[in-house]
């Protein structure tokens, strides 16, 4: 049996993770990049706290002994569901069994011009992309000798106050207060203003009530102006609209406020619900005799969860792992069993010795402060690829919590890492695309 595997994320991963080495079955595992992303600490990149390389793993380094799993490193363009091909950048692939597993990307409601002037993080250049823009508007406002123009360089708002909104805004208020007054003497970071952002009441809005206010409080303490009930509805660069009439006037838009899904060409759009691609209850495509979809973008309406699964590593993995063990049945001749997620609960960390966690199993528990802060830490450890990228990872987080440093703020300002152009003209780039989408858009 020849099974495609499209995305090496936590849910494509597992999956291949499951097959390896099974008699029978031959796996080809696409990615667009070398390596599995760690998504959960991308906010650490984003603020200097860790390398990029300590939250990635090398897919092939994951399977350099497998007899039956091959790698392509290219990006999947549509899938040919009459003839059962994958087509590739780099070729064309056939399949018996083909799984989706390409995950989300950030949702910006169709606003262009949000899209290319605010900075999201789904993926680890991303991460590293908000990193360089953070630092560099600090540089940039040492230059900027009006008090009101400065401010817009050192105000950051997010909008989205979900785990990612709230975890990078409580990292951004620490970075405040530790290191950026040591970096940056001439800057009066009292100025710099740090808004959280959610159209929904309350921060961690899908955590408990207790979890939520907890987080609140603490966001409070960390001097963070949370404005819920508040929807962006524009951005120009600098001023970011409210729909409510208001303005804050900023350089960085961070955008955390919604994802949808990576579904590729020729999947039609009636098996497309909210961004998710609908499977029944063994993650089978709805009306294909044989495509899956898994993780984030699958969505899956069972007892439990009627609406679909939440977008999560552990709903991803474990969909994962599941799938395995069916087409391992499905080989043996047996009959698949039905997939239902066993929820044992959620958490997150807002900054130093502050978190919250809701335990569902093995009883139900919450928990805050210090507590549920070494929680999030040792569960997010263990959860990582590699035991030296762990190993890294916590003698990062030893260090910054002696030292009340984030040491990693290498940050590019002429060159862009990802490109042979300038800073200066990729901003032009944007603008020059920002206006004319603007213009289409009338
Ligand atoms: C900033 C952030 C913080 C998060 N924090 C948490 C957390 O604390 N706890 C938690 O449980 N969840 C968290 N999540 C959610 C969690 O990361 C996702 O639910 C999980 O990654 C979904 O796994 P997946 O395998 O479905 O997709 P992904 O992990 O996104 O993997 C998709 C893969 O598909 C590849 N791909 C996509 N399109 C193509 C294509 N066309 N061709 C080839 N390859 C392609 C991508 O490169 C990627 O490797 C967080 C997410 C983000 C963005």
């Amino acid at each position: 049996m020849k099974v495609i595997i499209i995305g090496a994320g936590f849910a494509g991963l597992d999956l291949a993770q499951k097959l390896n080495n099974r008699e029978g079955i031959e796996v080809l595992l696409i990615d667009k990049v070398t390596y599995h992303q760690f998504q959960p600490l991308f906010y650490q990149v984003a603020t200097s706290a860790l390398e990029p390389s300590s939250i990635s793993f090398p897919i092939r380094k994951v399977f350099q002994r497998s007899r039956n799993i091959r790698i392509r490193i290219t990006r999947v363009q549509a899938i040919r569901r009459a003839q059962n091909i994958v087509e590739t950048d780099t070729g064309s692939y056939p399949y018996d069994v083909l799984v989706i597993a390409t995950g989300a990307d950030t949702n910006y409601f169709g606003n262009e011009k949000l899209a290319s002037l605010a900075l999201p993080m789904k993926s680890t250049l991303e991460a590293v992309k908000l990193k360089n823009r953070i630092i560099n508007n600090f540089e940039d406002a040492l230059e900027v000798a009006d008090p009101m123009e400065r401010k817009k360089y050192l105000t950051i708002v997010i909008a989205g106050a979900g785990p990612t909104g709230v975890e990078l805004a409580g990292a951004i208020s620490e970075m405040r207060k530790n290191m950026l007054p040591k970096d940056y003497p001439e800057l009066d970071f009292r100025m710099m203003d740090i808004y959280l952002l959610d159209g929904l009441e309350k921060p961690l809005f899908n955590m408990s009530p207790q979890s939520s206010g907890d987080a609140s409080q603490y966001l409070n303490e960390l001097g963070i102006i949370q404005k819920m009930k508040t929807i962006v509805k524009d951005y120009d660069g600098e001023n970011v609209m409210l729909a409510d009439g208001g303005v804050i006037k900023s350089k960085t838009l961070i955008w955390a406020a919604g994802v949808k899904g990576n579904v590729p060409a020729g999947i039609e759009p009636e098996l497309v619900i909210k961004g998710r691609i609908r499977v029944d209850r063994f993650n089978k495509v709805i009306g294909t005799p044989n495509i899956y979809a898994i993780g984030d973008i699958a969505t899956m309406e069972t007892p439990l969860y009627p609406k679909g699964h939440p977008q999560l590593a552990s709903v991803a993995k474990s969909q994962g792992k599941f799938l395995g063990r069916n087409l391992i049945r499905y080989t043996m001749g047996e009959p698949m069993e039905e997939y239902e997620f066993e929820n044992k609960g959620s958490m997150a960390t807002i900054a130093r010795g502050r978190g919250v966690v809701d335990m569902e199993k093995p009883f139900k528990m919450h928990l805050n402060g210090v507590l549920a802060w070494m929680t999030w830490m040792l569960l997010h450890a263990s959860l990582l690829h590699g035991g030296k990228n762990r190993v890294i990872v916590f003698v990062n987080w030893l260090y910054k919590l002696f030292s009340f440093d984030q040491t990693l703020r290498l940050a590019e300002r002429y060159y862009s890492l990802l490109s042979d152009k300038t800073i200066e003209e990729i901003k032009s780039e944007d603008c020059r695309e920002a206006e004319e989408n603007s213009k289409a858009q009338m």
